[in-house]
């Protein structure tokens, strides 16, 4: 059964003015001041990693890393819910657009994405790359997303979890969503996919970071967690915005963006200090679950979540690169929010400690994109992504460090997390000390290799840590010093080490020695 487009009722390829104009003409959105959409994204305001499913068929049995992450659903279930959907679907006003994903020819999917809701097709044109007229004419689609937020699963009948539910079909090549508004679910269900493929089909590594290039061209790349600051530090006026959240590193050593758009969260976003992310805010910018007082959207109220959001295609921000590809990255960033304030601010990694902490995955979850958590916890998620990783974490790790050892690029662990002791006790790293720390390894002001003049060598963690930093304070960027407590520092310190070695027990038949010693209390710099 497919969708059957004699349907009087199916918009094609609407412009994101005509997109705005039916959300609020049906009442599901409002105009800001700005001239952005604000909608709500309805129960879920954030992704459910629980209710991911991959159909277990032929292409993907004994290739993916079956579990609790990539959760297996069978085909049977599979068609059912797909008939469900195209009936549920049948007769509804619906929107469809033709949307590119992958800024290389080479390597891009040309998806067709089918929603429910004219906003959410807003968001695909927002953060999907646009094709171009002419492309239009004769596009012949890789990929297709169904996503109908209405549509109830019964679990009973279709084997999920409970009724919302997002099901990638490698073999039918298609994305399924129901019972969630939440349009994150659209782009990373396009991200698991791209997982998948790059790797398997065409050598390239895919990486959940963002990636800028500077006045010589010299690309970095952030990896990290959600809320962990890749969008954030990305988005620098200095430097020319590759993008936003996903990438691919090509054997031939380009870097190149999955998306045309960017996707920033807006908690507390103050203008002084993310100047693009505000200014990127104006006509044709999707906002979600914020909340408007007189027209002007507060971003310091919370009440429908923390995990407030607008997306915006990528060319409402001023300096970017056009197209988004880059060169090999000189530097690589992994970024981490470190709730128990233990880790440097910034410090440089061997090779070894590059391939351990990004097996690893470290954050520490605070205020959720996930639903159910609004608690910081210390998490791990192998390669910074775990979530959208459809092979074992070892495939990716391995890719990286060969990279990484091919283009010599400097890696460097940032904790934009907490300083003067953990959450609760100290506070946050301010935004302002952290792009420091940035600008200064982009403009070369730290060495890239180690002295003892320059370094201090973490006693727990064995990372090389600055002594100075050009527009920081010489404390700020030692740990300890900022906790003024030895003794609580060291027991902190020692419980985090703790906690990296117990994740690291899954990866260690994996691990050769080398990178074993990259974890927790070695020295081998
Ligand atoms: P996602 O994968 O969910 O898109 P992300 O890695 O892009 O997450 P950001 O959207 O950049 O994360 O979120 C970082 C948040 O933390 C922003 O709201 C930013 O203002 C805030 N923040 C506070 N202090 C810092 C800091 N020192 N460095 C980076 N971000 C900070
Ligand atoms: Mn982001």
């Amino acid at each position: 059964m497919s969708l059957n487009t004699s349907n009087s009722n199916y918009f094609q390829q609407m412009t994101p003015k005509k997109l705005v104009e039916i959300t609020i003409k049906k009442g599901q959105g409002q105009l800001t001041n700005s001239g952005s959409l604000a909608i709500n994204t309805g129960k879920f305001t954030g992704r459910s990693p629980k209710d991911r499913f991959i159909v277990e068929e032929d292409i993907t049995k004994g290739v993916l890393n079956w579990g609790e992450i990539n959760i297996s659903i069978s085909s049977e279930n599979y068609r059912k819910l797909k008939d469900d959907i195209l009936k549920y679907l049948e007769g509804k006003e619906i929107y469809t657009r033709f949307a590119n994903a992958g800024a290389l020819k080479k390597y891009q999917l040309r998806l067709e994405v089918i929603t429910e809701y004219a906003w959410s097709n807003l968001f695909a044109y927002n953060m999907f790359i646009r094709p171009e007229e002419k492309e239009l004419e004769n596009f012949r689609k890789d990929w297709t997303i169904i996503d109908a937020p209405g549509f109830m699963a019964d679990p009973g009948v279709h084997g999920t979890r409970q009724s919302n539910f997002a099901i990638l079909s490698f073999s039918e090549k298609t994305v399924l969503i129901g019972g969630t508004g939440y349009t994150g679910e659209i782009k990373k269900g396009i991200f698991s996919a791209l997982n998948f493929i790059l790797p398997t089909e065409h050598d390239v590594l895919p990486m959940h970071c963002s990636a800028n290039v500077g006045k010589n061209k010299d690309t970095a790349i952030f990896f990290g967690l959600s809320g962990t600051g890749k969008t954030t530090l990305s988005a620098d006026p200095n430097r020319k915005l590759v993008g936003d959240d996903e990438h691919g590193w090509t054997p031939e050593g380009q870097i190149f963006n999955f998306e045309g758009g960017c996707y920033a969260k807006v908690i507390d976003l103050d203008k002084k200090s993310e100047p693009d992310i505000y200014n990127a805010i104006h006509v044709g910018a999707l906002l979600e679950n914020v909340i408007i007082k007189n027209g002007e959207v507060d971003f310091k109220d919370i009440s429908i979540t923390q995990n407030t959001r607008v997306s915006y295609p990528i060319n409402h921000i001023d300096n970017i690169q056009v197209p988004s590809v880059g060169e090999n990255p000189e530097n690589i960033f992994f970024l981490t929010a470190d709730a128990f304030g233990v880790l440097p601010p910034v410090s440089k990694l061997t090779k070894n400690q590059a391939a351990y902490h990004f097996i690893s995955g470290y954050t520490s979850k605070i205020a959720g994109t996930e639903a159910g958590i609004n608690e910081p916890v210390p998490s791990f998620s192998a390669c910074f992504g775990e979530p959208f990783m459809p092979l074992h974490p070892t495939i990716y790790a391995e890719m990286l460090s060969e990279k990484i050892e091919r283009s010599d690029a400097n890696v460097w662990l940032i904790n934009t997390g907490w300083t003067g002791g953990a959450y609760g006790v100290g506070s946050r790293i301010k935004l302002e000390y952290t792009r420091a720390m940035v600008n200064a390894i982009l403009d070369g002001k730290l060495d890239k290799t180690y002295s003892y003049e320059k370094y201090h060598i973490h006693s727990v963690f064995g990372v090389a840590q600055p002594r100075s930093c050009p527009g920081v304070p010489d404390k700020v960027l030692s740990p300890r010093a900022t906790w003024d407590n030895d003794e609580a520092y060291y027991t902190a310190a020692f419980k985090l080490s703790n906690a990296f070695r117990i994740n690291f027990a899954k990866f260690e038949s994996y691990a050769n020695e080398e990178i074993r010693r990259g974890g927790p209390q070695r020295f081998d710099f």
